[in-house]
């Protein structure tokens, strides 16, 4: 091991530490070089209004340019992330550059009006104290405001603490943000908890999405979802949507909104301006 050691990089290697734990603070040193030198970097991926159909946002995914192993996706890195409490620093990261992007994008001259963007955040990020008022003081910053953003939790972390998770809600929506509840489905929440949920959308799945054309059953499933978020004011996007017969489905059932490589894949940030510009017609100004 002693070879993939950086000159510099924090080195306790003894025989007694496991392969895991040794992969753990090499890995967590490369993530904090990682934020110190600009390696990350983020994709954004559209999100469809697909009846009308028009762009009405786009998701940030983190990627990582590593400088040997070229560009890595989340899996690769944000467990030990974790694990080493890196998350929050990522998470930050983030935020930041979202609201620093928005910013840049509006100063350009495009309108994104209309236009929300969405960030992921981990449980532990979405569980600390003070959150939207950290939230709050860096978008004070930008030229970008709470009502564009969309603040992602996964369900299974919002289960984790469903009642902490719903006094955060409330505070971060009191303050403009909305809240996704990511990969619903995945969580075991039971479709009941969605009454004491005071969040705007829910992400559907894509496990839910796969096989929504051939089988009644997920195609019910999907169908009985939106019927009770519809009653529970809450608007509902499909992840995962790689086929025209899926997008046909859900529109069979009145899903809306939709996200998936059938649309587009995570763009590289200049790409995806360029796809809402063609797309919305929404042209720099040019006086
Ligand atoms: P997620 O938030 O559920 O994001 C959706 C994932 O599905 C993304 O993977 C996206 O590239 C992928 N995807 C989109 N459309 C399709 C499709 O049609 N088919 C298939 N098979 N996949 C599709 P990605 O970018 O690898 O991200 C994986 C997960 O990592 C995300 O799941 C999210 O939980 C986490 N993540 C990504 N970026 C961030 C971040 O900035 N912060 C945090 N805390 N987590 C992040
Ligand atoms: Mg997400
Ligand atoms: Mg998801
Ligand atoms: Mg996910």
């Amino acid at each position: 091991y002693a070879k993939r050691q950086g000159r510099d990089q924090f080195c306790v290697y003894t025989d007694a530490m496991t392969h895991e734990a040794h992969d753990l603070i090499y890995k967590s040193a490369g993530i904090r070089r990682a934020l110190e030198n600009d390696e990350f970097e983020l994709l954004f991926q559209p999100q469809f209004d697909i009846v009308a159909p028009t762009i009405i946002g786009a998701e940030a995914l983190i990627r990582w340019n590593h400088p040997e192993l070229g560009q890595l996706s989340p899996d690769a890195f944000l467990d030990v992330a974790e694990q080493t409490g890196l998350i929050l620093d990522i998470d930050d990261w983030v935020f930041k550059q979202v609201a620093a992007l928005v910013s840049e994008w509006k100063s350009q001259g495009f309108n994104l009006d209309g236009i929300s963007f969405s960030v992921n955040f981990s449980g532990r990020k979405f569980f600390e104290p003070g959150l939207g008022k950290q939230l709050d003081d860096v978008i004070a910053m930008y030229d970008c405001s709470a009502t564009q953003l969309v603040l992602e939790i996964t369900e299974r972390d919002m289960m984790s603490r469903f009642d902490l998770s719903a006094a955060t809600i409330k505070d971060l929506r009191k303050r403009g943000y909305r809240v996704s509840i990511d990969d619903f489905g995945t969580g075991y929440s039971s479709l009941a908890s969605l009454k004491n949920l005071p969040a705007d959308t829910i992400k559907l799945d894509r496990s839910f999405i796969l096989d929504i054309v051939t089988s009644d059953r997920d195609l019910a499933i999907v169908k009985s979802v939106m019927t009770l978020a519809e009653e529970l004011g809450l608007s509902v996007v499909a992840e995962g949507v790689e086929t025209q017969d899926q997008v046909d489905s859900l529109i069979s059932i009145d899903c809306q909104y939709a996200q998936g490589y059938h649309f587009a894949y995570p763009l590289r940030e200049d790409q995806w301006m360029l796809l809402l510009s063609a797309y919305n017609n929404a042209l720099p100004r040019t006086s």
